[in-house]
């Protein structure tokens, strides 16, 4: 059997870290088996969805490495990808399950269904639908039409029995059928509901595999009923634990959790993130940075874990320093962007990213870096050294003999004051730049105004 798996948002608002964790499994798993990957908008609900956010979506997923084989953007057998153009399709299929007796339409009003539930809870009964209230006599379901009013589609939920299924990350699963109401498929005016919408798409769509949040956990029984009913394979539901922020917060658009825009704004890696999110309920043997094919070829949907997972933008760090050092020059020139090196002369540029690449992880770290080498020669105030002057004097005297590296620097330094390692390099770094940390003197000298350099020694060297 060939893998096929989707990515099914709801095209409202950015992607965040826990949704993209969610595509990018699926799509390791149709990947990493030669499988297909598809990407459904789930639009059913437009009065949510703002102008540009599918768009912005797709931009986020591609930016983040995935690609799809089908989607709202490239139609292929199954579609259309977008549910808001599937509404034929659908009523179809609610006609199907209303002549199989598997769906009736219920004319109570919602502020009936609510005063109904307070009814039942007022009685110590669980506030739940019932089919035999909700059939209202022949006659007063005429006078109601009549009136306007449109149905609700319900569905006729099994009586006996259980539903049962093998998760894919939680093992075998079941629900008494007694625990599933008749809950609704379309809403009155026809708007499919998620439970119907959803669970027809992916089995018209051919998808054999779904891994999605465990928020969803609570409809898969009602689904694989649907399915059921309407005679179609099911696919393999997984549910995986929702992400949390490091202060137990689920993720979630409403709560702010940050969006891949943000992420991609402040100029972290795609790869970085993918290995972040890949490492969060899924074991890997390298503890290395893996490639995207990497990643697909080692996931197993078999070894999720269902504890709860943390997602701490302070691990991003780690692995977006090892995606830098894996960018070759042409593509680190491309992450730095144009702007973070506008100071550098064009002649020094690569050398200049080369120097700074291991000190920063960002590209605003890359312009303070181009600020600090290649901005007005003094540094004002001139930084705490630490080092004595006469280690300046005789660096500056050197300098001006002719020194062409930090070598023949420090060797006439030494020779000049006696000291030795980094009692030379780290006061002569803080006179260089202001900072303590950064790019080793090689490189400082290999790329910084020889003036620079020059003004800044003699800012320590007057006794
Ligand atoms: N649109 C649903 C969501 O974003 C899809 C759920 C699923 O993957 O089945 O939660």
């Amino acid at each position: 059997m060939s893998i096929v798996t989707r990515f099914a948002p709801s095209p409202t608002g950015r992607l965040h870290a826990g949704n993209l964790r969610t595509a990018l499994f699926n799509w390791c798993l149709a990947r990493g088996a030669g499988g297909r990957f598809l990407l459904r908008a789930e639009d059913t609900d437009a009065s949510r969805e703002a102008a540009g956010d599918l768009e912005q979506q797709l931009a986020d997923l591609a930016w983040f490495g995935l690609d799809w084989d089908a989607g709202p953007d490239r139609e292929g057998p199954g579609g259309p990808f977008r549910q808001s153009a599937r509404g034929e399709i659908y009523r179809e299929y609610l006609g199907q399950l209303a002549e199989s007796g598997h769906a009736y339409t219920c004319y109570r009003t919602e502020e009936e269904l609510r005063q109904r539930r307070a009814e039942l809870r007022r009685r110590g009964l669980p506030p739940r639908y019932d089919r035999e209230w909700a059939a209202l006599p022949q006659a007063e379901v005429a006078r109601r039409r009549q009136a306007g009013q449109l149905p609700a589609i319900r569905f006729t939920a099994p009586t006996a029995g259980e539903v049962a299924w093998d998760d894919l990350v939680r093992g075998p699963r079941a629900l008494p059928a007694s625990e599933i109401s008749d809950f609704i498929l379309a809403r009155s005016g026809g708007m499919p509901g998620f439970l119907f919408a959803n669970a027809l798409d992916d089995a018209l769509m051919g998808v054999t595999h779904v891994l999605r949040g465990e928020d969803h956990l609570v409809n898969t029984a009602r689904q694989l009923a649907i399915l059921q009913a309407l005679g179609l394979p099911a696919p393999r539901y997984g549910h995986m634990p929702l992400l949390a922020d490091p202060g137990g917060v689920k993720l979630s658009k409403r709560t702010g959790a940050t969006s891949a825009g943000e992420f991609r704004a402040a100029g972290l890696l795609p790869l970085a993130l993918a290995n972040t999110l890949a490492r969060l309920g899924h074991p890997w043997e390298d503890s290395g940075l893996l490639s995207m094919a990497e990643l697909a070829a080692g996931f197993d949907p078999a070894r999720l874990t269902s504890s709860a997972q943390r997602f701490d933008p302070a691990q991003l760090g780690h692995w977006q320093r090892l995606a830098l050092d894996a960018l070759d020059e042409a593509a680190l020139a491309r992450w730095a962007g144009p702007e973070a090196v506008a100071h550098v002369p064009a002649a020094q540029r690569a050398r200049f990213l080369a120097a700074v690449r291991h000190n920063v992880v960002s590209p605003v770290e890359v312009a303070e870096w181009a600020r600090i080498l290649f901005g007005p020669a003094e540094l004002k105030p001139p930084p705490e050294t630490g080092g004595p002057p006469g280690l300046f004097a005789a660096a500056r005297a050197a300098f001006d003999a002719g020194a062409t590296d930090h070598k023949a620097l420090a060797g006439a330094v030494k020779e000049a004051t006696g000291l030795a390692g980094k009692n030379i390099f780290k006061p002569l770094r803080l006179a260089l730049t202001g900072r303590p940390e950064g790019p080793e003197l090689g490189a400082l000298f290999a790329v910084m105004p020889r003036e620079t350099m020059r003004a800044r020694l003699a800012q320590h060297a007057q006794p």
